[in-house]
């Protein structure tokens, strides 16, 4: 299949007679998800409506991600089934959007004649134009990365509810040896403070609760001298009732000034996600993160130091290229010792483009499984007993709604972002309960609410006289 380029700018976009129908999935991160809403948005304001029913849609989009190759496989899969609907309704628009679109554009386009757009991360501003030209019978591709494209003037589309996402940077410049993002996503760029200010202050006045500022390296947040420490600090003075969580933290950037920051306002949420990757200075290097072991616990130290009650996750890769078993414990170690509350695990996945891909991919497939299994049992582990320590404790929690498992429970978060299940007690969604925890296991916090807990303390105190 040949997919000629195209000049959208060329192609007048007609109003609709009626709104036309789009569906759209998404893969991968929160800024993916982020990245939907942004898309959503341009698609309405030229007259589409998001339906979820993928029978009944017009246009068919997925939202693609290609940090690991179990993630494209997924979406491989999943566009054998939008095929199936272009069969039954061959009128319909089928489009490739974000990291992978620029990855393996190649790829996709030998996959078939169904796609009729591939779109890349930096250029959503050209969907309604590319789908138009699609309806003409004329396939698109578009996936320049562009260095200043940061869709700051776009408000995302959002249901209401208690928590949203807000972009406030794209790409990145890190070029860890094993990630593909700077290749599929560009060069990072920062969007203005203000109009995040502004998107923040509309989130608020809609009775949002929570708000999750994204970045790859959120520490490297820049807007005419503005640092990520400024943007918190005015984004938490917005709305001293609304929580401020932010991700992803780069160890290489976290400044005192920022850990002062965290510390210095009760709506900034005690949790940092700060990615290590490995325990071994030497896997570190080759992986080019930047920051030694060492670095990374006095790091840790220092922000404990600040902020006590921090809790801390982290992001670990097992079997990068050369990884001995010496590497691995090292990793165990640290685990061990910097106690997280939670860690995400990955088998090293090899990513075109990357400097690793050309480093030879030489832990067997067996041998990642094993050293996996064996950090995800440890930090299964670690997180139990961080969590019991936590028994006894009445903790503030952010109500999200009813419990998954049952409809007696409600479920929300702790600032720290651990999960807490309790039992319905006339309590309201998007509002902050005081919970009495009194089991755990290591990924959830079970309690029960506290005013139940006085009524039953009332009960059980003898009456004077
Ligand atoms: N920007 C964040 C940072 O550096 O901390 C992480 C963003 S990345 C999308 C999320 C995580 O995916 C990384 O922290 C890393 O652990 C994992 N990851 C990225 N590339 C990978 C690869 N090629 N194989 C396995 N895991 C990978
Ligand atoms: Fe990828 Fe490293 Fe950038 Fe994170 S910091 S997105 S792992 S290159």
């Amino acid at each position: 299949m040949c997919l000629p380029l195209f000049h959208y700018h060329d192609i007048p976009i007609r109003p609709m007679q009626t709104k036309r129908r789009v569906y759209i999935e998404t893969y991968g991160c929160q800024m993916n998800e982020a990245d939907t809403e942004i898309v959503v948005s341009i698609l309405q304001s030229t007259g589409y409506v998001r339906t979820d029913k993928l029978s009944t849609a017009d246009v068919l989009l997925v939202n693609t991600c290609a940090v690991r190759e179990n993630a494209e496989q997924r979406v491989i899969g999943r566009l054998g089934d939008f095929n199936h609907q272009k069969k039954i309704n061959p009128n319909v628009i089928v489009g490739v959007l974000g990291c992978m679109a620029k990855h393996i554009r190649n790829d996709i386009m030998v996959m078939g004649d169904f796609i009729d757009l591939i779109v890349g991360p930096d250029e959503y501003r050209k969907l309604p134009a590319l789908i138009e030209s699609a309806l003409e019978g004329e396939k698109g591709i578009a996936v320049k990365l562009s260095r200043v494209e940061n869709y700051d003037g776009i408000t995302p589309f959002r249901t209401d509810g208690l928590s949203a996402w807000i972009s406030i940077m794209r790409g990145c410049d890190k070029f860890c040896s094993f990630c593909v993002v700077p290749f599929t996503r560009g060069r990072e760029r920062s969007r203005t403070l203000s109009n995040i200010i502004k998107e923040v202050e509309y989130l608020s006045s809609r009775g949002f609760k929570e708000i999750t500022l994204l970045g790859q390296n959120v520490n490297s947040y820049n807007d005419n001298k503005c640092d990520f420490a400024d943007l918190l600090l005015m984004v938490s003075g917005i709305n001293e009732k609304m929580r401020i969580r932010f991700m992803t933290s780069h160890p290489q950037d976290m400044s005192e000034k920022l850990i002062e920051a965290i510390a210095s306002r009760e709506n900034i949420c005690n949790y940092i996600h700060l990615p290590v990757q490995s325990g071994s200075d030497r896997i570190l290097n080759l992986m080019n993160r930047n920051y030694s072991a060492d670095h990374y616990r006095n790091l840790v130290k220092r922000i404990k130091k600040a902020i006590p009650t921090v809790s801390l996750s982290t992001d670990i890769i097992t079997g990068f290229p050369t990884e001995t078993e010496e590497d691995h414990v090292k990793t165990l170690d640290l685990l061990k010792e910097i106690r997280f509350d939670g860690a995400f695990t990955f088998k090293y996945s090899p990513r075109e483009n990357t400097k690793a891909w050309n480093m030879n991919d030489d832990v067997q497939e067996e041998e990642k499984v094993r050293r996996l299994c064996e950090i995800i049992d440890l930090q299964r582990s670690i997180s139990l007993i961080q969590n019991k320590a936590i028994v006894g404790q009445t903790v503030e929690v952010l109500i999200e709604g009813p419990s998954k498992k049952s409809g007696a429970d409600y479920c929300g978060r702790t600032d720290t972002n651990k999960m807490v299940i309790f039992p319905k007690n006339g309590d309201l969604i998007g509002e902050y309960k005081n919970i009495h925890i009194e089991r755990v296991n290591s990924a959830t916090l079970f309690g029960a609410n506290t005013l139940k807990i006085l009524e039953q303390a009332h009960v059980n105190i003898p009456q004077e006289g």
